[in-house]
């Protein structure tokens, strides 16, 4: 009786697991259709034990002001920041939250890292705003450990604070590491933290220097919402639950990927994009609109945005972000189109710029643009000249400048000269090319008419001696002749 009811109760289970095998067969199978992104997901990687500990580090402080690029100090900004995450991620569960300083202290990184070391941190997130050397830069980034395993616990926390920082609208500089040249962290706060065996982060939460983001950090109410996003990627990325909020993010999924491949290098590796080429491919001469494409390349690297110049790269007209750039894609874009309207009364020298992934630039050739307006404009004013020195054009017959323009003399010159062709030199002035030609031969011509005076005067004074002498000797003659028929006339 006993056995058969076992052999019942064997049969019984056998169909029971049999059922629930299938059944949880069929669910895997729907959830690997349905859902083929799960596939990619991976466990978090850190291990942090029992307790979880987050310590949070509001950038620079004291006598440190971080960036001073806008009204507000840095140091301010990142109090303000670290206070609102600290707030809103004390509100989960199995947790425990430091601040390395509240208040506006000095404190120095290995100071920082050494707090995070004495209170058993498992992750260290220091908080920053950025600015940037052109002042032209914008977004948000977050800088990781380049040392294994910290590379791949930072990349993975890095891809969920970026997902999470994205809803803002900010644009994404992604996830960067930086080194030495001995291969050390670059980043003292890194470095220390990894020297004592803590996975640390910097977050660059916008630029403040930047017009572009501007609007994303000009309340306190903004960079407290930073502050409350941070702490939300760090809920995700423990898998914390909270009940005071009703969340949970425990079946939160992390990226498998760690950094080295995605190709991103360090920094400190990485060189200025290769090509960057612009050229014109569509002019309007008749509204001045031009279509310009610059095919630019980089082998290691993102391009992320471009510029362009107006005065052939004296000034930049502020930067745009490269077509089909994204900060986890793994392939550029080769070209970028962008259009300009521009004045048809003077040429104008384009020149642009591509920035690759970690701001490094390369520059094109200038491009001349030159509108047919402009020539037709030269062409009218040459002939209004020619109509309006039309006279002079004549007397000036043959004669021409170095370039071998015709000369064109100013008329009143030639009033000067009173009203004969040759010109007055005295009023031409010495660095008056145009009128310093022959001047000798026209200054010997100039003493012509004196001297033909002075021989007219010479042969009138010669005819006038001439004629008092003929005529005195006339008259003596008579004279004397009178004379003797008196005395003859007196003898008779
Ligand atoms: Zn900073």
């Amino acid at each position: 009786m006993e056995r058969i009811f076992k052999n019942y109760r064997s049969t019984r289970s056998r169909t029971i697991r049999k059922i629930i095998t299938l059944l949880f067969l069929s669910i895997f199978f729907l959830l690997s259709f349905s859902f083929p992104m799960i596939s990619n997901a991976a466990p978090r990687l850190l291990d942090t034990g029992e307790e979880l500990v987050i310590v949070i580090d509001p950038g620079h402080g004291g006598e440190n002001e971080g960036t001073n690029t806008s009204a507000v100090l840095e140091k301010y900004r990142t109090l303000v920041t670290a206070q609102a995450m600290y707030e809103e991620l004390s509100k989960y569960d199995g947790v425990k939250v430091y601040m390395t300083r509240t208040d506006d202290v000095d404190m120095s990184l290995k100071e920082r890292a050494e707090f995070a070391a004495s209170v058993g941190a498992d992750f260290l997130l220091s908080i920053h705003y950025n600015a940037s050397e052109e002042h032209a830069i914008y977004g948000m980034e977050i800088w990781i450990p380049a040392t294994v395993p910290y590379i791949d616990y930072g990349y993975q926390f890095a891809d969920v604070w970026l997902k999470e920082m994205s809803a803002t609208g900010l644009h994404n500089r992604g996830v960067k590491t930086r080194i030495k040249n001995n291969g050390d962290e670059y980043y003292g706060v890194i470095r220390e933290g990894k020297d004592r065996g803590i996975t640390t982060v910097i977050l660059e939460h916008c630029h403040l220097d930047a017009a572009q983001d501007a609007a994303f950090c000009d309340t306190e109410d903004k960079e407290r919402e930073f502050g409350r996003l941070d702490a939300i990627a760090v809920a995700k990325y423990f898998g914390l639950r909270s009940t005071v909020l009703g969340v949970d993010y425990s079946g939160t999924d992390l990226a498998q990927a760690a950094l080295p491949d995605l190709g991103i290098l360090p920094l400190t590796l990485s060189t200025a994009p290769e090509t960057c080429d612009l050229k014109l491919t569509e002019l309007d001469e008749e509204s001045g609109d031009a279509t310009f494409v610059i095919s630019a390349a980089d082998s290691n690297e993102l391009l992320e945005y471009y510029e362009y110049s107006l005065d052939g790269g004296e000034t930049w007209q502020g930067i745009t972000t490269w077509p089909g750039y994204a900060y986890n894609a793994t392939k550029n874009q080769e070209t970028a189109t962008f259009y300009l309207n521009l004045p048809r009364e003077t040429d104008t020298e384009v020149r642009v710029r591509v920035y690759n992934y970690y701001d490094q630039k390369t520059e094109s050739e200038s491009v001349i643009v030159h509108f047919k307006y402009q020539d037709e404009l030269a062409a009218a004013a040459l002939e209004w000249e020619q109509e309006h020195s039309g006279e002079e054009e004549i007397e000036q017959e043959g004669s021409t400048d170095a370039v071998g323009n015709p000369i064109v003399q100013d008329s009143e010159e030639n009033d000067a000269a009173d009203g004969t062709s040759i010109s007055d030199n005295t009023t031409a002035g010495a660095d008056d090319s145009d009128n310093s030609t022959a001047p000798e031969t026209e200054n010997a011509d100039h003493d012509q008419p004196e001297q033909n005076r002075n021989d007219r005067l010479i042969v009138l004074i010669a005819i006038g001696i001439g004629s008092v002498a003929t005529t005195s000797i006339i008259v003596f003659a008579l004279r004397k002749k009178a004379q003797e028929e008196e005395k003859r006339t007196r003898r008779k």
